[in-house]
């Protein structure tokens, strides 16, 4: 992670945040549960706010801010780093080539983007791709916690180390990647970025496996207790929402050919993601 210019607390309640703290009702609103009112009542306006925020300096490189999208409702959620160029151009997650890699292996488990809630740590695009900063993170982790309570979902699938960091920091994502955990009342599913899986092609067998577990996890629900740190969840019946009887399996996983590279998957994603959007 790079370091920063800018301390943690200088972007945390910048413009956009200091009108969301300065709401008597909080973030979400006055209502029995918190959705529909307030300025971060759902997720129509948790956007809206990203898309005019400029409480850190990312907001002065970006094209298009990039809130997250899929189903209001999902029952997993992904999580992963910030915006690329593709993803900065057309104002929507993970739809450059890691994100047609995302997109094959959630089809190699029946599913689709649709069905699922993807956000990013950091809504706007870092320049050249570099590391998002402590302070910008910081800054932005009130939209995603938003998304968080708002999806309310069973599972969260984080995407690379950026996202694991945000649930458990100074672990690495080679050892963690494939264990489900929990942390404040949450399941999380760590697994790798689609970018070093791009990068790498070695390590597509392991994502391919990840997202079967994924899938597993899914189709167990999500009552069993869960051990630290870590245990994979027994087969168990299927869950209404994501179906994967209908699983194309690993075949359907296409994306483009990775670049080999002697990184450590645990730097994987930056900054060589530089060359994959
Ligand atoms: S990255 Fe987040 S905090 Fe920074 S300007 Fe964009 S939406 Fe606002």
């Amino acid at each position: 992670m790079t370091s920063s210019d800018y301390g943690a607390n200088d972007y945390g309640t910048g413009a956009t945040g200091a009108s969301i703290e300065s709401e008597a009702e909080g973030p979400g609103g006055a209502g029995s549960d918190g959705v529909g009112v307030g300025p971060m009542g759902t997720l129509d306006k948790v956007a809206d706010l990203v898309r005019n925020c400029t409480d850190c300096p990312l907001a002065g490189g970006r094209t298009n801010a990039v809130p997250g999208e899929g189903n209001p409702q999902a029952d997993v959620m992904f999580i992963g780093e910030a915006p690329g160029f593709q993803e900065d151009r057309q104002g929507r997650p993970f739809v450059g080539p890691a994100g047609r890699l995302l997109d094959g292996l959630l089809a190699s488990i029946g599913t689709n983007r649709k069905d699922v809630f993807i956000a990013n740590m950091v809504k706007c695009r870092p320049p050249d791709n570099r590391d998002p900063a402590p302070a910008e993170m910081a800054a932005c982790t009130k939209y995603l916690d938003r998304q968080i309570e708002l999806v309310n979902p069973k599972l969260i699938v984080t995407l690379g180390r950026f996202a694991f960091g945000r649930y458990f920091p100074g672990e690495g994502i080679t050892k963690a990647r494939g264990k489900l955990r929990e942390k404040d009342g949450r399941k999380i599913f760590p697994v790798l970025h689609p970018a070093a899986v791009l990068r790498r092609d070695e390590l597509r067998p392991t994502m391919i496996e990840d997202f079967k577990t994924i899938s597993e996890i899914l189709e167990g629900g999500t009552e069993e207790t869960v051990e630290e740190p870590g245990v994979t969840m027994p087969e168990a019946p299927q869950t209404a929402q994501l179906s994967f009887g209908d699983a194309p399996g690993p075949a359907a996983v296409s994306a483009p050919q990775a670049e080999t590279s002697t990184v450590n998957v645990e730097e994987a994603t930056r900054p060589e993601q530089l060359t994959l959007f």
